[in-house]
């Protein structure tokens, strides 16, 4: 073991948990290629856990960011006023606000996607004088207490170590088979004998990206908005891991033509990797007093300049177009691994570049991200049971980039589905 693994495994935590699934020690990444200390290759099918959508170091947003520090800008400056933030105000305004027709206000909650869970919580709580939020099964929003008490994974719950309250959970989409979820739902608010009670918002993910990839049909989405709406019950779509392009548009409700009273955003919004969150608040319910929401990191400028250079990128259609052309191969690619290989016992979910392939073989994605890792690619498992293996290569990936990631997934699969079975 090297040194530098050494002082991790010897000082650090035992909460750690990617520097486990991925015993190596990182030196350098570029795009979506990383290299570690002994000089071997990875091809990033993780990409940050949706954090680097336009893969590492991109070379424009590194640019701009040499530039705003070598000429001094701003740095820190809790939520003061910068060039910095108006100049990202102004673009996130005409380039992703305006043409898709919507209107909000935006918040910094503090830089991570649980700072922006909280505030939507929060702010829906105030604003409705409501208690209670509904949430789905499978849900995943964060790791401090009020988006954990939304979250649905028991093991990550019961680390809050107190009761988590004021929330119902109720069936996503396709959690029951042959059940409709919203039907179920629509009766225990109608039922003044139901036990629950009208609640302040429901907070969902359009694809459900550690919950198992469960991907929202777009039909399912209208109704809960429907819904909402019918019981001026406010909707929190949280779009830390599905927003910026992963699904295929910025936003990944576009494609279900609702307008959600709120919409956090996190991972990807600033480019590069480092830590930004913003909430979207419908103007009519921005009812924070001044300061009643704050927090030393909100508006970190360096994040502004990098969130600021990746909104280019959406400029016009090409890369939108770009997505969906890769995100077919990808598909297909997935499709075929589930029809050459009976004993992955798979099915392939999600949207976009938000797929993988759930297998009904316990343990089985866990084994093959381990070889994969071993093959030279980086990718995680997700779902209650580690049953999915999910592909999240950064959305710049080129075809080739793509391909060699194919091979490597495929030979993973064939090595670990022709193993001996041992008991
Ligand atoms: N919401 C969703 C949908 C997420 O996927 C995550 C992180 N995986 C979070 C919230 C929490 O983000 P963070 O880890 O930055 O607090």
């Amino acid at each position: 073991m090297s040194k530098d693994m050494d002082i991790i495994n010897t000082l650090e935590s035992e909460v750690r948990s990617y520097c486990r699934s991925f015993p190596t020690v990182f030196t350098q990444a570029k795009g979506y290629k990383m290299w570690d200390q002994k000089g071997k290759e990875y091809l990033d099918f993780f990409a940050g856990a949706g954090a680097l959508n336009y893969g590492h170091n991109n070379p424009k947003m590194k640019e701009k960011l040499i530039e705003y520090i070598t000429n001094d800008g701003i740095t820190h400056s809790l939520d003061m006023a910068s060039t910095a933030k108006a100049e990202f105000l102004n673009k996130f305004n005409e380039v992703i606000l305006k043409p898709r027709k919507l209107e909000y206000k935006v918040m910094f909650p503090g830089p991570t996607g649980t700072n922006t869970v909280e505030s939507a919580l929060k702010l829906a709580r105030k604003v409705t004088g409501r208690t209670d939020i509904i949430s789905f099964t499978n849900g995943f929003h964060g790791m401090t207490i009020g988006s954990l008490s939304v979250t649905g994974n028991s093991m990550k719950r019961k680390g809050a170590g107190i009761p988590l309250q004021n929330v119902v959970t109720m069936p996503y989409d396709n959690y029951v088979d042959n059940q409709d979820s919203l039907d179920y739902l629509e009766r225990f608010l109608e039922d003044s004998g139901s036990g629950v009670a009208i609640p302040a918002a429901m907070i969902l993910e359009t694809v459900q990206g550690e919950g198992g990839i469960n991907a929202a049909s777009f039909e399912w989405l209208k109704k809960v908005e429907s819904i909402c709406k019918r019981w001026g019950i406010l909707l929190i779509v949280d779009d830390v891991q599905a927003g910026v392009g992963r699904t295929g548009t910025f936003f990944s409700f576009e494609g279900a033509e609702i307008k959600p009273d709120i919409v956090c955003l996190s991972k990807s919004l600033s480019g590069y990797g480092v830590p930004f969150a913003i909430t979207l608040i419908r103007p009519d319910i921005d009812k924070f007093q001044p300061g009643e929401h704050n927090g030393t990191f909100r508006g970190n400028n360096h994040a502004f300049v990098t969130a600021t250079s990746a909104l280019d990128y959406w400029k016009d259609d090409e890369f939108e177009k770009d997505i969906k052309v890769k995100s077919e191969m990808i598909y297909s690619f997935l499709e075929k691994m589930v029809a050459t290989y009976p004993e992955l016992k798979g099915e392939v979910r999600g949207r976009g570049f938000m797929v993988g392939i759930a297998s009904e073989v316990d343990g089985l994605p866990n084994k093959i991200a381990a070889k994969a890792f071993e093959n030279g690619l980086i990718m995680e498992t997700s779902g209650p049971l580690d049953e999915v293996f999910k592909l999240f290569p950064p959305l710049t990936i080129d075809e080739q980039g793509l391909k060699s990631g194919f091979e490597i997934i495929e030979e993973s699969i064939k090595s670990i589905v022709k193993e001996p079975v041992t008991s």
